[in-house]
């Protein structure tokens, strides 16, 4: 089992973020990722609201900022967490391919996943492809009639995407039928904080987000929350990374 001062689950922005601080501060950190590092906003293709960069991708974006973490001594593995556990002198985190990693304090950055199309929804959509990512897969619909479910900020952005791309691009609510002619059908029906393997060891409310104020403190002694994971107004990117900064400032006073 590897053991480190501080284990990160998640390598979003609030992540890395935490990575950064955490090793700047003579501590050893790892930061486990279960798909791939960046997180939400690697699909983005242009940030205009992160600060020092007027436009940026958020590939480019963090790319430099898995970089910076690495050079300064974090570790970076792929593993899904996939349960947390409170053991006699820190934390025991155990990955679904039965990877095992013990720490003295561990921060939870695991953001958000795409809300789901409702199973009377999947069936209507038939054999039709259904897609979370106008960005990642729009392109394979080019010049095909496609279908937004949604119409939050995330619906307008894909929206705006496919128009580019696509002949007709129809728009819908979650609860409406889909065109017949539609031939693919993009999601963009809000998001779910990704908290499922921490829930057994924090306070999550009733919305499943990781309970918690600005100090990034859970209900669990050791244990700190950072990003759009938590109970908060703003789930932006240098939000999250604020968060990323004072859970990883928090864990060092808390190892001290
Ligand atoms: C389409 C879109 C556009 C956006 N545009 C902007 C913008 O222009 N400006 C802006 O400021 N914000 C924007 N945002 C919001 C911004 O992306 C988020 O606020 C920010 O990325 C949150 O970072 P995070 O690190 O908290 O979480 P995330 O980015 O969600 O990262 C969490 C990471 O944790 C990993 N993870 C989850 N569960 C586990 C587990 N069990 N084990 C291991 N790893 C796990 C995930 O795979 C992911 O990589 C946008 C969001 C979207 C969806």
């Amino acid at each position: 089992m590897k053991e480190y001062d501080i284990v990160i689950v998640g390598a979003g922005i609030a992540g890395l973020t935490a990575a950064i601080y955490a090793v700047r501060a003579g501590k050893s950190a790892i930061v486990l990722e279960g798909k791939m590092e960046g997180g939400q906003i690697i699909n983005t293709i242009n940030i205009e609201n992160w600060p020092g960069d007027m436009r940026v991708t958020g590939v480019e974006l963090i790319r430099k900022i898995k970089a910076q973490a690495e050079e300064l001594g974090a570790e970076i593995d792929y593993v899904n967490v996939e349960k947390i556990v409170k053991a006699k002198d820190g934390f025991e985190i155990f990955g679904d391919m039965d990877e095992k990693f013990k720490a003295k304090a561990v921060i939870l950055a695991m953001g958000t996943d795409p809300r789901k199309l409702s199973d009377e929804m999947m069936k209507d959509a038939g054999k039709r492809p259904v897609s979370y990512c106008a960005t990642c897969d729009g392109a394979l619909y080019k010049g095909k009639k496609v279908v937004v479910v949604g119409h939050g900020n995330s619906a307008e952005h894909e929206i705006k995407y496919l128009k580019g791309i696509c002949s007709e691009v129809y728009n819908i609510h979650h609860d409406e039928k889909i065109p017949e002619d539609a031939e693919a059908i993009f999601v963009a029906i809000g998001r779910i904080p990704a908290t499922e393997c921490a829930k057994e060891i924090v306070e999550i409310d009733a919305r499943g987000y990781i309970v918690a104020g600005e100090d990034c403190h859970t209900s669990c002694t050791g244990v700190f929350v950072a990003g759009d994971c938590r109970t908060k107004d703003l789930r932006q990117l240098v939000t999250a990374a604020a968060d990323g900064a004072v859970a990883a400032t928090e864990a060092v006073h808390f190892l001290s």
